[in-house]
């Protein structure tokens, strides 16, 4: 028989939340939560992407914001039915806020609420014409003059921009602007794409050679139009290149190709952004109201100086610019760097009959793709999963469900796992002289992503051929110079060579802001990206969500947008909700204040921006 008792946990509790909410008691409300809690809202509540951890902060967001958000109708989602393992009940929920609908993911521990989700899914009188909603297509009936479908998209794509002002402007198009385009496109955000490259996909198809998705096709679902049930597991990159331009194209983006972002200046008096663009050639100035920058966590190349590099009489180049193995063959090359691309271009170097010598200066932390796929990401993001009743949505909101401050305690175990499994692999890398790490501590690939976006492989096959020799290495040095045909180690080494790659990574999407606005928005913005855990490339103080990314930065009307197709796919919701509301509902949700939300591990104040400035108040 059906165990109710969960249903009824999770009710009962509901029912009290929504009392307490609806009379606005913040009080009784922070008795419903364990001491040790954590409420992580996208945009429902914060307008903003913010876990509270701790009663203390959530009462401080609730004091800020629970008057203006007007939140109801708790309850266990349609159709969903809670349980109960290891003495936490769990459920879907779904609720309403004065502007919107909501849907959440709720855990208790005796009897009160230890992690809190909540997630806007529609604005209120503003959804997405979908089911029932969806267009009509075909106008039946007789109309003289009437346009056709293609002529009207045709005469839109000529107008935007030009006699006709698009409510935001997103920079670079790759998959991230390609997203965000799809889905503010649905809500009716009139919106251009500005990429510099000819084509949707061709970020992609610039890469090596080699490149295929290093994450598996479950995970790499684009929004409203998931890849079919045959298509490969790790795309290779061309095609994902074609599938982003087919997407593009059927999804009605309006798309400049061919266009680089110049200049970008913001008129705090009119609110308004003049971005200055290259199209074709001509210059054509927009004056967007919001600007997106998903110019790419991994597009702004890290090139290192070294004393000799004007000398070298070889070929020498970022990975990013990297060609391929074929008209190395037979020759020599040195690749500087033991991350992904470092690792993928050395083993088709390899294959390719190169001799080959990978340079690594500090510890890398690598992981099978295998056992990623079977210990990391099975329960969520695979083919069992998806047999088992998996969507795609829930899978993300469950990853969201897992508040940032604890989520390295889940991934330990993980990688603990896979250290055990593959014990012989790691000793054999060791034993080449591979510098390994699993994290700062131990938590593997996700955390070291999430906080730094580097310093991992994902081992699709290169790694037996460190471990073998076949690509040659050098550990635990550096590059002290180049001389015309050779490099040059701190240890002394002299390497031959007629090619360096330069595996040497990304800069900070900061970078971009500094680059086409000006480097004091780029500075009173911040870092872009990590967490603020205090471990390696991720300085304190604890932000407790991605700094800056999908949310109202420090610059009114700026925006940061990309990541991986994952995060790509399930944050362009919330970014796209709220420029949406930007551009519908500056009056009603004016009032937004700042919040003041006290820090658990830091004593001070820490004032969050949040839409007050940005909605006008
Ligand atoms: C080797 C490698 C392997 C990877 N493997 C994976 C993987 O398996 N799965 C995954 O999810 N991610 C992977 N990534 C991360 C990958 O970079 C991102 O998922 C994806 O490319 C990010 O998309 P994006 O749109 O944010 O950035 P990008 O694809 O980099 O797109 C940014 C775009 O902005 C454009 N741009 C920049 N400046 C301007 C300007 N001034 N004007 C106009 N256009 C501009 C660029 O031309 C570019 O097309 C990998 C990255 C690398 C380098």
């Amino acid at each position: 028989m059906l165990d109710k008792a969960p249903d009824r946990k999770i009710s009962d509790l509901l029912n009290a939340l929504d009392k307490a909410l609806s009379a606005g008691e913040v009080e009784r409300v922070v008795d419903l939560f364990q001491t040790d809690c954590y409420w992580r809202d996208l945009v429902t509540f914060t307008w903003n992407i913010k876990t509270m951890e701790g009663r203390d902060q959530v009462r401080d967001m609730l004091k800020a914001r629970l008057a203006d958000t007007k939140p109801s109708n708790w309850k266990i989602a349609d159709g969903e039915v809670a349980s109960e393992a290891d003495g936490i009940t769990e459920s879907w929920i779904q609720f309403e806020t004065g502007v919107a609908r909501g849907f959440g993911h709720l855990r208790l521990k005796e009897g009160r609420i230890w992690t809190l989700l909540t997630t806007m899914s529609e604005l209120k009188g503003h959804e997405e014409p979908v089911g029932f909603d969806r267009p009509m297509g075909a106008k039946h009936g007789a109309e003289r003059n009437r346009k056709t479908w293609k002529e009207e998209r045709e005469a839109e794509a000529a107008e935007l921009g030009y006699s006709r002002q698009p409510y935001c402007v997103i920079v670079g198009g790759g998959q991230g602007g390609i997203a965000i385009g799809a889905r503010l496109r649905q809500l009716n955000v009139p919106t251009i794409i500005i990429e510099k490259n000819e084509r949707p996909g061709d970020s992609w198809r610039k890469r090596y050679k080699s490149l295929c998705l290093h994450d598996p096709v479950w995970y790499d679902h684009l929004p409203y139009l998931p890849f079919p049930r045959n298509w490969p597991v790790f795309s290779p990159k061309d095609k994902i290149g074609d599938w982003l331009e087919m997407y593009t194209k059927v999804m009605e983006l309006n798309y400049w190709g061919s266009t680089e972002c110049k200049k970008a200046s913001y008129d705090e008096k009119s609110r308004e952004w003049t971005v200055i663009v290259q199209r074709d050639g001509k210059e054509v100035v927009l004056k967007p109201k919001q600007l997106v920058l998903a110019t790419g966590m991994s597009a702004k190349p890290n090139m290192p100086k070294f004393e000799g590099m004007d000398i070298f009489k070889g070929d020498q180049h970022h990975s990013s610019q990297h060609p391929g193995p074929d008209r190395y063959k037979n020759k020599k090359a040195v690749v500087i760097g033991s991350n992904n691309s470092a690792h993928d271009i050395c083993a088709a170097l390899w294959e390719a009959g190169v001799d080959v010598t990978m340079v690594q200066r500090s510890t890398t932390h690598v992981v099978k793709s295998d056992s990623l796929m079977e210990l990391g990401l099975a329960s969520l993001y695979s083919e069992q999963a998806v047999q088992s009743g998996m969507t795609t949505a829930k899978a993300d909101l469950i990853f969201a469900s897992l508040p940032y401050r604890i989520l390295h305690e889940f991934q330990i175990p993980v990688y603990n796992a896979i250290r055990e499994r593959d014990a012989d692999y790691y000793k054999r890398l060791e034993k080449a002289g591979f510098l390994l790490d699993y994290g700062d501590d131990d938590s593997g690939l996700f955390m070291k992503y999430l906080r730094r976006g580097s310093g991992y492989y994902i081992d699709v096959g290169a790694s037996e051929l460190v471990a073998n020799g076949s690509i040659k290495l050098k550990s635990g040095v550096d590059v002290k110079k180049l001389k015309e045909h050779s490099v040059i180690l701190t240890d002394g080494t002299e390497l031959p060579a007629d090619l360096v790659v330069y595996a040497t990574g990304y800069g900070s999407m900061n970078g971009f802001a500094a680059d086409l606005i000006s480097r004091e928005v780029a500075d009173k913005v911040g870092k872009v990206w990590g967490l603020g855990s205090n471990t390696t490339k991720d300085p304190g103080p604890w932000e407790g969500e991605q700094r800056n990314m999908w949310k109202p930065t420090q610059q009114d009307a700026l925006w940061f947008h990309g990541g991986n197709l994952h995060q790509s796919r399930h944050y362009s919701q919330f970014l796209s909700l709220q420029l949406k509301a930007r551009m519908e509902l500056r009056a009603p949700i004016a009032a937004v204040g700042r919040i003041a939300v006290r820090s658990s591990s830091v004593s001070t104040q820490v004032a969050d921006r949040t839409s007050a400035a940005a909605f006008g108040a």
